[in-house]
């Protein structure tokens, strides 16, 4: 996903991987949000889970697959 920084405006790429991590990680930490820190000078940008989903449709929880298996 492309995000533009809130700081210095320039325009920066996340990769699917990192935007799958931070997924991950809001999932399992219960965030409100992840920080995306700009290349250019390094200052966190926040990125709401809503535009993570819509960069990364296909990912799903994995603590919501494992507990429908169990049952
Ligand atoms: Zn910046």
């Amino acid at each position: 996903m492309q995000i533009r920084c809130y700081h210095c405006h320039k325009p920066f790429a996340l990769g699917n991987e990192t935007v799958h991590a931070a997924l991950d990680m809001i999932a399992m930490d219960n965030l409100s949000h992840y920080n995306a820190y700009c290349p250019h000078c390094r200052r966190a940008n926040r990125i709401s889970p809503d535009e993570l989903h819509r960069a990364a449709p296909t990912w799903k929880a994995e603590s919501e697959e494992e507990e429908s298996a169990k049952s």
